[in-house]
């Protein structure tokens, strides 16, 4: 079993041995196309790449191997296609990679994973597609009327929306529309950094409003903000609300609701900006304290921005939601123009929007324990009929930077040893473990269980490559 999956691995250079007289002709060893563009590690290259694109590739290598002519052993024919087919696929480009991580919205491997109907609509818009044009008349429509459409039907709160790049976009927008050479009110404790060194701040005062820091970083009250508003030479633009999505404050704390902040914003007839990041656009029992679009809305905020590409599940995008003059503020800005998205993202958002209750990251984050549990044994007990160390152990899963920092999910991972974790990352498909405590972790929970056959597959090849222990 071990040498079959070799073979139709990418272990070691394919070659061919000399053949004795008297042998059967390896030739006849040569599997049919069919066979070989369906074999696990071809057949997701041939979906990515299409047929038309990838048939050339394997009926070359297969005649190779047919010629005879010595450079390929027909137990080869599979492993040298996925090769080449590999190295097509890649085209430079981002590769695909099977997340064992257990971590759902996971930003170093691109965040939020598609759903088919979002992958679908995003072929769909590939080619030429209505994205200014009113079919029925001729003429020239608003853009991405559809998605727009559908965030206004997901977010009844909402009278009008926007899409631009992602989340920081949307919240530079709003900060620099409605307050550029104004002062931004802001709570210290909201003053938060996201990512990779980008801090909110910057990102506010890039656009030309000035930020004006009230409270401190574990307390603000109401009458912080009502100072901010009151100082004599005060010029203000915006109140500004930033749900702190990546991390948790305990203990003496307090800060001011929406609701409140609401009611200051309307005596003093300023606009409400929040950004709440994750994306939900409804409330969710799983994830009570995570902030939603309709409940912010709801509460008076007069704008809300938010990522489409964390707890919602679709493309990256930045979203806003709000009062129609607002909206309209933002959309006449020059700088809407250069954070705008191109046709896939809309495609691909309100495919999403329609289908945000069984998106990836929805399932991946609703998965329970149980379920988890089965393909664990599965897979531990399919390994270790490979001689695979393999052991489940309880591993809790989380949401990740999409929001819910201290959530955790209960779940199973598969203890595989840890110099597997090196191979598995770069293998094809690549597989990102989590490596912990002297482990390597494979938790399936952002796997589609239809691929767990293709992490099996993916684990039994790195296992092969480790250096063979002398048998006996
Ligand atoms: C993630 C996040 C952002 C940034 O959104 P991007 O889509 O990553 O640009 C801004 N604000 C909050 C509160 C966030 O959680």
């Amino acid at each position: 079993m071990r040498h079959e999956l070799m073979g139709e691995g990418q272990g070691g250079r394919p070659g061919r041995a000399p053949r004795q007289p008297g042998q059967p002709d390896p030739r006849r060893g040569i599997p049919s196309t069919d066979a070989v563009l369906r074999a696990p590690a071809v057949a997701p290259h041939v979906t990515r790449l299409g047929h038309e694109r990838a048939l050339p590739v394997v009926r070359e290598v297969q005649r190779r191997a047919r010629a005879g002519d010595g450079d390929l052993d027909p137990a080869a024919v599979v492993a040298t296609a996925a090769i080449q087919l590999a190295a097509l696929d890649a085209g430079g480009g981002p590769r695909p990679v099977l997340n064992a991580t257990g971590v759902v919205v996971h930003t170093n491997l691109g965040r939020a994973p598609l759903g088919e109907a979002a992958r679908a609509a995003l072929l769909d818009a590939a080619g030429y597609a209505d994205v200014e044009l009113d079919l029925a008349t001729g003429a020239r429509d608003r853009r991405g009327g559809e998605v727009l459409d559908a965030l206004r039907g997901a977010v009844p709160e909402a009278q009008d929306a926007l899409v631009v790049g992602n989340g920081a976009a949307a919240l530079l927008l709003a900060t620099t529309a409605l307050a550029a050479g104004r002062e931004v009110v802001v709570s210290r404790g909201e003053m938060v950094e996201i990512g990779d060194g980008f801090r909110l701040p910057d990102l506010v005062e890039s656009g030309g409003a000035r930020l004006r820091e009230v409270g401190t970083t574990n307390r603000t009250h109401l009458r912080d903000y009502e100072d901010a508003l009151d100082r004599p030479g005060a010029d203000v633009g915006a109140l500004l609300k930033v749900h702190p999505s990546n991390f948790r404050v305990e203990g003496f704390v307090s800060s001011v609701t929406v609701a409140r902040l609401a009611g200051l914003a309307r005596e003093r007839d300023l606009p409400l900006v929040v950004d709440p990041g994750s994306g939900l656009l409804e409330p969710d029992g799983d994830l009570p304290d995570e902030p939603d679009a309709r409940t912010t809305l709801r509460d008076g905020a007069g704008l809300v921005t938010a990522s489409a590409d964390k707890l919602l599940g679709g493309p990256q995008a930045g979203i806003v939601l709000g009062d129609a003059d607002l909206v309209a503020r933002l959309r006449r800005h020059p700088m809407a123009r250069a954070l705008r998205v191109d046709k896939l993202t809309l495609a691909a958002l309100a495919a999403t929007v329609c289908d945000r209750g069984s998106t990836p990251v929805t399932l991946a984050r609703r998965a329970r324990g149980p379920g988890l549990r089965e393909r664990a044994d599965r897979l531990a007990a399919a390994l270790r009929g490979h001689d695979i160390e393999a052991e489940v152990v309880p591993h809790a899963g989380r949401v990740g930077g999409g929001g819910a920092p201290g959530v955790e999910l209960p779940g199973w991972a598969v203890a595989v040893p840890e110099d597997l974790a090196q191979r598995l990352r770069l293998g094809r498909p690549a597989v990102l473990p989590r490596v912990h405590e002297g482990r390597c972790l494979l938790d399936p929970r952002c796997i589609p269980e239809e691929q767990d056959e293709v992490l099996l597959r993916a684990v039994v090849e790195a296992a092969a490559d480790v250096p063979e222990q002398p048998r006996r």
